[in-house]
């Protein structure tokens, strides 16, 4: 598989891909290259097909697990000092950043998922790959609630690649409420931390996080933005299923399809498949006038970035931006914020097209 597909290709993704064969998708007696141990093949031809192709991501990949697994054990064996005590694993967790002596350690595994994100992680990437990344940002917050490098700008993202967009609703709500709050303790691990359950994903977008344009978390507007036009893709489905079976074939019958049209797994699910036209209609109107809003408000804080979503996704891996002091509102900016956004909503059959003709509107 190339890293990168050019957008002709990725424009009918649905979804992640299962763990497979790199070069014949086989699914079952596969091995993972042993050197990277990101890609899985069936067998040595296979492995030797796709020897040109993964040589120089595998490369990467191999030299970035090995720094991560050395800062590991350099921090375990760490004997301590002034600025930071040993044991850091057993004694600083939720405040890893303080302690000087994690530091490598934190960007040794922020830059092997990084790696992992922009060499196999890209649109229509392996499912199991996504939740290995995913599962390293998540342990960096955990290790680290202060967050330091930024990993929250990236998870939500990966959850609704992986399909559980109420989990990234909830976290991101859970943020922006504690943006809001100028008291509170990062460093108290005695506090609540990222226990929003089931926030109401058709709410209207909180104001200063998501819409507010001198203030906007980019990152989580865009992800917000995404799991509410799947919301709209879901309700025109069930409208246009409705239409066209009434009359055709039995209620009960067009209610079990309806069901199955649903893929958002947000909590308030059954909302989505109301059972009158007319609530139906008025919940689809209120979620598209949150949607036109989401998409200006992004549009309006930063100028470049629907173009480079819409026209040049594959721009943010080529150009490889620099994750570090960016401007807000420039270019670079959208590069990064694009890197950790584009895979989900080229994962979604129905939402560029969406983005273009939102695009169209203004
Ligand atoms: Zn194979
Ligand atoms: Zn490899």
């Amino acid at each position: 598989m190339p890293l990168i597909m050019n957008v002709e290709d990725i424009n009918d993704l649905d979804g992640l891909a299962p763990r497979a064969c790199e070069v014949c998708h086989r699914k079952d007696k596969i091995f993972r290259c042993s050197a990277c141990q990101a890609v899985y093949y069936c067998g040595r031809d296979c492995q030797v097909e796709d020897r040109e192709c993964h040589k120089i991501p595998c490369k990467l990949l191999k030299k970035a697990l090995d720094r991560y697994k050395l800062e590991e054990q350099k921090l375990r064996e760490w004997p301590g000092d002034l600025d930071s005590p040993a044991n850091a694993f057993e004694q600083d967790v939720g405040h890893f950043w303080r302690n000087m002596a994690t530091r490598p350690y934190m960007v040794a595994r922020l830059d092997l998922a990084h790696i992992m994100l922009n060499s196999y992680g890209t649109p229509g990437g392996p499912v199991d790959l996504v939740q290995i990344i995913l599962d390293h940002y998540f342990d960096m917050l955990r290790l680290s609630r202060s967050d330091d490098l930024g990993v929250r700008e990236i998870i939500p993202g990966l959850y609704v690649r992986l399909g559980r967009d109420q989990d990234a609703y909830d976290f991101m709500t859970w943020f922006a409420a504690v943006n809001e709050d100028p008291d509170h303790e990062w460093g108290n691990v005695d506090k609540p931390f990222l226990d929003t359950k089931d926030a109401n994903v058709f709410e209207e977008p909180l104001k200063r996080a998501w819409t507010v344009t001198s203030f906007l978390d980019l990152s989580h507007a865009v992800v917000v933005l995404l799991i509410k036009v799947r919301v709209l893709l879901d309700l025109y489905a069930i409208q246009n299923t409705f239409i066209a079976l009434t009359g055709v074939i039995p209620p009960e019958i067009i209610a079990i399809i309806c069901g199955k049209l649903v893929r958002s797994d947000v909590m308030f699910r059954h909302q989505i498949l109301l059972s009158t036209p007319e609530k139906m209609a008025s919940l689809t109107k209120r979620i598209k006038s949150q949607v036109r809003e989401l998409y200006k408000a992004v549009g309006k804080y930063n100028p470049y970035f629907w173009n480079l979503m819409v026209n040049d996704p594959d721009a943010c891996v080529l150009r490889t931006p620099q994750y570090n002091g960016y401007a807000q509102r420039s270019e670079q900016e959208a590069l990064v914020i694009l890197a950790f956004t584009f895979a989900a909503w080229y994962e979604t059959p129905g939402a560029i097209k969406m983005l273009r003709d939102l695009a169209k509107m203004r």
